[in-house]
């Protein structure tokens, strides 16, 4: 007879406190949830890993997110763009090595030079690649205009990570100005949505004051906004920021990967065909981080195509690594051996059905 978490699993449904149990498993049961959220993966989406060459575009940001090493008041780093030809360069690359689709990522920057040039470089992209390139987004909170603007342009996804679903969580981990207000996220993220792109979020996991609630809640938030895509990661502490001064927090980096690899394992269960990204700060964490979070049903990793003179300054967490060059050898990074079953995506966009079936309105 079936216990515990066996029975758990066996729902269809799964309602708060089913999602609590799950997070608060056993160290003995995690196994199973994990197993279980890579046999929903490739049930639902086969069983590709697909990739997104990261480019970093710039680390000016207008921001002072509490947690994030690029935050405006940081002056101990020198700012950084990229040139376009850079970003060209390195989206050429990707096409070349068969990635299907690259993600831009920069702090956000409102200025209409910054707007224009970003729209001159997604149409260069799509004709120097003749569409064949995915373009995902990460710049952050714009008005509706310029998400259309890049939209029209050829960028189809955008990932706006909510960072905390709670609204007072997240207001502990930003400051309290106009300028970082959970409302105008949210309503950012409904704007990208209606706009059309395939939409992303995040949260970040072992924030300080974060609870289990407040971890369930995030999964809720995934679920009831219905996103197609998403990136969650530990929280990793900078020591240039408010929230990482004094380090001693980073003791518990082994127990908020643990929870990460739940959190990606009870989503996937949850919502079965969105993109899950293995993201890079689980690798700082542990060398075999993203290959633990594609066994616990993540489906996407971002191998860094930042040309590497500039990544120093990209370091939004301490400990960030991706200095190790992407080869034609080994593109994605990944030690395959570690995730028998699976295979790259190469040459696809790797869109989720989750984003057909959403917008058909099934
Ligand atoms: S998290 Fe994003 S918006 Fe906030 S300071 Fe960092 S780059 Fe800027």
């Amino acid at each position: 007879m079936a216990t515990g978490l066996a029975l758990i699993l066996d729902k269809k449904d799964y309602d708060r406190s089913d999602i609590l149990a799950m997070l608060q498993c056993s160290e003995e049961e995690a196994p199973l949830l994990y197993r279980c959220a890579a046999a929903v993966r490739d049930r639902y989406l086969g069983n590709s890993i697909f990739l997104r060459g990261l480019i970093e575009y710039s680390n000016i940001c207008g921001k002072n997110c509490l947690y994030c090493g690029i935050r405006r008041s940081n002056d101990k780093i020198e700012r950084y763009t990229l040139t376009n030809e850079e970003v060209i360069e390195a989206a050429l690359t990707a096409h070349r090595l068969k990635f299907g689709s690259i993600a831009i990522q920069a702090g956000e920057n409102w200025s209409n030079a910054f707007i224009d040039n970003m729209e001159e470089l997604i149409r260069t992209i799509n004709k120097l690649t003749n569409g064949q390139l995915g373009i995902t987004l990460s710049l952050g909170e714009q008005s509706r205009e310029t998400y259309q603007r890049w939209f029209d342009a050829g960028a189809h996804r955008y990932l706006l990570r909510i960072e905390a679903a709670s609204e007072a969580l997240y207001r502990r981990v930003h400051p309290e100005d106009q300028m970082h207000r959970y409302h105008r996220r949210i309503e950012c993220l409904r704007i990208i949505q209606e706009t059309g792109y395939q939409t992303g979020s995040g949260v970040m996991i072992g924030l300080p004051f974060q609870t289990m609630n407040h971890l369930a809640d995030d999964i809720i938030f995934m679920r009831d906004f219905d996103v197609d895509m998403c990136g969650m990661g530990p929280f990793i502490e900078h020591s240039d920021t408010p929230l990482g001064a004094n380090g001693a927090a980073n003791l518990f980096l082994k127990e908020r990967f643990n929870l990460t690899l739940r959190m990606i394992a009870i989503l996937r269960i949850i919502m079965k065909d969105i993109n899950i990204v293995a993201s890079t700060a689980m690798q700082t964490i542990d060398p075999s981080g993203r290959e633990k979070a594609i066994s616990s049903g993540a489906n996407v990793v971002m191998p860094n195509l930042t040309p590497a003179k500039y990544r120093p300054g990209y370091q939004i967490y301490q400990g960030k690594p991706g200095y190790r060059e992407v080869t034609a050898e080994n593109i994605s990074g990944l030690n395959l051996d570690l995730i028998p079953g699976t295979t790259l995506g190469l040459g696809v966009w790797g869109d989720t059905p989750h984003y057909s079936r959403r917008t058909a309105g099934n």
